[in-house]
């Protein structure tokens, strides 16, 4: 049994876990936190980017030091038309993460290289039979996935490349989906760092979690020629296997992932159905904890159900449109969607993605002809029919 009891232990120094320690840190400095993590360095291995009205100013200060780049527009591209949106979008990256996490927190704060294989709402073990108590534990520990909710995937190969020339883009490219359809709906997405650093990540909205890494790094390449990218140095790469969940028993998922500590992060759900993005979820909720004054596991554990509760309901219109995209259009279709989504109003855009929808951006996003077969589409919002049962999979991974 260690002798060391910490107020609060969070598990897992990942987006989510580390966005805690921050907010703690910074709103209440008095608790004594430790956060632990499996691995040497905290945050993993990501660029985490977000658009600006997805996090509201008043939370903005949990971001201030992490973010990387900012730019004051995107691009995307469809076959049909492409269009500069003058939204604002960021990146932060696990490097800076892991940093601002050492500089902020005093080094007894952080415990590294420790996997934890038991944890209840006081109690954890790790994997050298260390035991602990804490006055409350806090579970960030990444997504698990275990069949409670149904959807599709969205997968993804980036790797970042220094160019042998400025390649000339000035702007995120958020979706270029000009390229050849393959595996569902297909996008390049493109990041702009430097003159000569790029973030190319080739996208896969698909009904399989089956990522073939060697074939999409190929097309990465091939896309890069394409654009008359000479690629001078791969600087990294990332892949990811994401959720886009249509539906779901939400309690069931809740229970699976335990029912000791409070959750927190993607273990929690708290991710964009559409998108499987999570990191405007995980300032919302750091901010939200740390601006609470009572930190008791009972309380914790309330406030985590009470807001995953309510984030899984203003979800419900994005998992709508999940369930067009998997249950109501053909793979190949799928881009159809989407391409029909970007030509809306900047500001509807904007609201869906921060999860903000009106009542009468809804109507609008499901005005005129629908972009997939009507009795498909009316089927996949209702939530049944012959599209749901064939194409709505049940999601199953352990994902971080
Ligand atoms: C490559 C990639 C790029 C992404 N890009 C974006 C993006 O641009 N924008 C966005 O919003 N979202 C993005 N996402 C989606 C999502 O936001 C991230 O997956 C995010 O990191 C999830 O945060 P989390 O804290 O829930 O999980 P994680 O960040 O995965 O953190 C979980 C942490 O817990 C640790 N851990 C796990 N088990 C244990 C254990 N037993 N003991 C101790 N530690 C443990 C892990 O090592 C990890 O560090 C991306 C995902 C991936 C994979």
């Amino acid at each position: 049994m260690a002798t060391r009891e910490p107020d609060i232990a969070i598990l897992g120094g990942g987006l989510a876990g580390g966005l805690i320690a921050l907010a703690l840190a910074e709103r209440r400095p008095e608790l004594d936190v430790l956060l632990i993590e499996q691995d040497e360095t905290l945050g993993g291995n990501h660029v985490w980017s977000f658009f600006g009205p997805d996090v509201p100013k008043a939370d903005r200060w949990l971001l201030d030091s992490l973010v990387v780049k900012a730019w004051r527009d995107y691009d995307v591209a469809f076959p049909g038309y492409d269009r500069t949106l003058a939204t604002t979008y960021y990146s932060i990256t696990s490097e800076r993460l892991d940093y601002e996490l050492r500089q902020t927190l005093p080094p007894r704060a952080i415990l590294s290289g420790q996997r934890v294989v038991e944890a209840q709402a006081r109690e954890l073990r790790c994997a050298d039979g260390t035991r602990m108590s804490a006055g409350a534990v806090i579970d960030a520990r990444g997504m698990r996935l275990a069949g409670e909710l149904s959807g599709g995937w969205q997968k993804f190969v980036g790797r970042t490349i220094e160019t042998r020339k400025p390649h000339g883009l000035e702007r995120p490219v958020v979706m270029d989906a000009t390229v050849e359809q393959l595996d569902g709906f297909r996008f390049l997405y493109c990041l702009p760092f430097s003159a000569t650093m790029l973030l190319v990540e080739d996208t896969y909205y698909s009904d399989s979690s089956t990522l073939d890494r060697a074939a999409v790094v190929k097309r990465i390449t091939e896309y890069c020629r394409c654009r008359g990218w000479g690629v001078k140095r791969v600087l990294g790469e990332e892949r990811g296997v994401l959720p886009v969940v249509s539906g779901g028993d939400f309690a069931a998922f809740r229970r699976a992932t335990g029912s000791g500590p409070a959750k927190a992060g993607t273990r929690a759900g708290l991710f964009h159905p559409l998108t499987g993005y999570s990191l405007p979820h995980a300032v919302r909720f750091a901010a939200a904890l740390a601006a609470r004054t009572d930190f008791s596991a009972e309380a914790l554990a309330e406030f985590s159900e009470a807001h995953a509760r309510a984030e899984w309901a203003r979800g419900a219109y994005a998992r709508k449109l999940a369930a067009m995209l998997f249950g109501a259009a053909a793979p190949i279709d799928r881009y159809r969607v989407l391409e029909r989504f970007y030509r809306l109003d900047r500001k509807l855009i904007e609201r869906f993605y921060a999860g903000r929808s009106t009542f009468a951006d809804k109507l609008r996003l499901l005005a005129g002809k629908p972009p997939v077969p009507v009795g498909r589409a009316l089927a996949a919002l209702a939530g049944r029919g012959e599209a749901n049962r064939l194409r709505h999979g049940s999601l199953r991974a352990e994902i971080a």
